[in-house]
C-alpha cells in the first residue's frame, strides 16, 4: 500500500481530537523514549495520555516537556526528522484507533494543491509568505517523498532551478516539468532554497 513514511496530521482522525474548534493535530514521539504524542498547533493543546484523548495540557510558553520521561523537547522538534513516528511504532503503542487513512490519491491531490498556491506566491516575489505556507505542508510533502517516484530527483531539480536564478523564472522552469507530483516536488526544492536563504538571513 502507497502511504506516507511516518504519521502526519492528515492521516489522523479528526474526530478524535476536540481541543479548538480548529484542530491542527501533530503527531510525533519522543526523541528519548520513544512515547507518543499529539499536539494541537492552533491551540497548544498536547495530547499527552494517547490513545485518551481526554489526558491533555496546555505546556507553558518554552516549556514542551515529555508527558513519560520529562525530557525537554526543542523548540524546533515539529521539524525535526527524530521526533517523526513511524505507522508501526505507532501501531506497537496501540494507537491504531486513531488514524483514519486517507487514500493516497487524495494526499497526492492535496499536496500539487498546495504546491499550486505556492507556485504562484513564488512568481510574485512574495518570500516571506511561500515561507510560512510552506512551513505548514513541509511534513506533508517530505512523508510522502518516498512514495512517489522520482520525487526526490525532481526536489533536487527544483533546488538547481533556485540556485542563481530570479524566483520567477525557477517557477518556469518547474512549468516544464510535465508529471503534476513531480512538477510539485521541483516547486518545494524552490522553497527548500528560499528557507536556506532566509536562515542566512539574506
Ligand atoms: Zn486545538
Ligand atoms: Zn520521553
Amino acid at each position: 500500500m502507497q502511504r506516507p513514511s511516518w504519521v502526519i496530521e492528515q492521516t489522523l482522525d479528526h474526530s478524535k481530537f476536540n481541543c479548538c474548534g480548529n484542530e491542527k493535530p501533530f503527531p510525533f514521539k519522543c526523541n528519548d523514549c520513544g512515547h507518543a504524542m499529539v499536539l494541537c498547533c492552533e491551540c497548544d493543546t498536547l495530547y499527552q495520555g494517547l490513545p485518551d484523548t481526554d489526558q491533555r495540557t496546555v505546556p507553558d510558553w518554552n516549556e514542551w516537556t515529555c508527558s513519560a520521561c520529562n525530557a525537554k523537547l526543542p523548540d524546533t522538534f515539529m521539524s525535526l526528522p527524530d521526533y517523526r513516528i513511524t505507522f508501526d511504532e505507532w501501531s506497537k503503542l496501540g494507537l491504531d484507533s486513531l488514524i483514519s487513512m486517507p487514500p493516497f490519491s487524495d494526499l497526492q491531490r492535496m499536496l500539487n494543491d498546495s504546491a499550486q498556491r505556492l507556485r504562484t506566491y513564488l512568481e510574485r516575489g512574495m518570500r516571506s509568505t511561500a515561507n510560512r505556507y510552506a512551513f505548514h505542508f513541509d511534513d506533508l510533502a517530505s512523508s510522502m517523498q518516498s512514495a512517489i517516484a522520482g520525487a526526490e530527483d525532481a526536489r533536487h531539480q527544483g533546488q538547481q532551478f533556485a540556485d542563481d536564478k530570479k524566483l520567477a523564472d525557477a517557477v518556469r522552469q518547474c512549468d516544464t516539468i510535465s508529471d503534476p507530483d513531480l512538477r510539485t516536488y521541483a516547486i518545494i526544492g524552490i522553497v527548500d532554497v528560499l528557507r536556506g536563504d532566509t536562515k542566512n538571513g539574506t
